[in-house]
């Protein structure tokens, strides 16, 4: 499975996005108050935590360290949040690194030499590992040993090194990248969806309780329909919901509130942001709905092409306003309509209304 653009978002774009799906800004520090720190406060995805579950008292059961576990899904929906829970569960420490960190092959066997009996190895982006580390890795995952280089040039020989039992929980946006025998390490595959609103409203009305913010069950609920099925917007527009809240003495957060505050924002009731309506606008208004090819409505709209096509895109697909055929993209009739439009009408109403 591969998620289309994931993990080429260019950050430089993507900072400028409220509705970005990868961290923007100091949020890796501020996502860490509102992570679950065990199973049952990781809202939704219901079959994989029952999976998880089993896998985990399994483990326990056995006192071993359990298998690799590899956490496969769009950013944004709790790759890291379960590693972190599955190393907490076992009450075991976790060390974190990332596929771009690991630059040589040497950077991965100084960390699997120093892990310790049972403790977990997060490795974020596995799928950018570099190729020599991840020939180390295959054999540290399987054998639990790793051949460390002593010396140089025609002399230099290799002392294998028996490793601790650990657990590899590897995280990717991008399946499909791996290696068929990295990927056949891996015990148990987690596969992370975008989650239905029902879930994302627990899931703010959760976050608002830990931020102590009061919100009425609507204002979660406008909130859920603008996160797109994303947990980390969710909590990121919480966070600018809780702005208002504090600027206007609010004492309870109600659907206006919420719709005023991410107005301001420009992000529409379907969580749609500037750029994605400038991309409708321009299909529908100067195409007449297309097809149009990428470079003509990147131009249009002012931006990339791979920007367009990576970072907006991927959402519009997904919830059915533009479809991409072989001649080009096409608005769908959700998108006409959304633009307060029907595919006769000529001229669209005005777009600063949909904020
Ligand atoms: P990923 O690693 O997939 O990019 P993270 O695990 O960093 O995503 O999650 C992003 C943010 O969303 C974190 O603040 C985390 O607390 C929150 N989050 C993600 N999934 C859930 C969930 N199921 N329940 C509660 N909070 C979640």
């Amino acid at each position: 499975m591969e998620y289309s653009g994931a993990d080429n978002l260019d950050a430089r774009d993507e900072s400028l996005r409220m509705v970005s799906a990868v961290p923007v800004g100091n949020e890796p520090v501020s996502d860490e108050e509102l992570r679950p720190h065990v199973l049952e406060g990781f809202i939704g995805q219901p079959r994989l935590k029952a999976q998880l579950q089993l896998f985990l008292d399994a483990a326990r059961k056995r006192d071993v360290a359990p298998d690799h576990i590899l956490m496969a899904g769009p950013p944004g929906l709790g790759k890291t949040t379960l590693a972190m829970i599955v190393a907490n569960e076992l009450g075991v420490p976790i060390r974190v690194t990332s596929g771009p960190a690991i630059q040589h092959a040497g950077d991965l066997a100084s960390i699997l030499s120093s892990l310790d009996v049972g403790e977990v190895l997060f490795i974020d982006e596995i799928h950018r590992l570099p190729r020599a580390a991840e020939e180390l890795l295959y054999i540290a995952m399987e054998d639990f040993r790793v051949d460390v280089m002593v010396g140089k040039g025609p002399g230099a020989s290799s002392i294998p090194l028996t490793l601790p039992r650990f657990t590899v929980i590897g995280a990717t946006t991008r399946e499909g990248m791996l290696p068929s025998p990295l990927r056949a390490r891996f015990g148990f595959t987690a596969h992370l969806d975008f989650y239905p609103h029902e879930e994302l409203e627990k899931l703010i009305e959760r976050s608002a309780s830990v931020l102590g913010l009061p919100l009425e069950d609507q204002a979660a609920r406008q909130l859920s329909l603008r996160s797109r099925g994303t947990p980390r917007i969710a909590n990121r527009l919480l966070r600018r919901v809780r702005d208002w809240a504090i600027v206007h003495d609010l004492d309870s957060v109600g659907a206006d509130d919420v719709k005023d505050a991410l107005a301001l924002y420009q992000i529409d009731s379907e969580g749609l942001d500037r750029l994605d309506i400038a991309v409708l606008n321009a299909i529908v208004r100067q195409f007449n709905g297309g097809p149009v090819g990428l470079n003509n409505l990147s131009a249009m709209v002012g931006e990339e092409a791979e920007t367009v096509e990576t970072v907006c895109e991927p959402y519009l697909v997904r919830e059915g306003f533009l479809i991409r055929t072989p001649k080009g993209r096409l608005a769908t009739a959700k998108a006409w309509e959304h633009l307060g439009l029907k595919p006769d009408d000529g001229t669209p109403d005005d777009v600063s209304k949909l904020f």
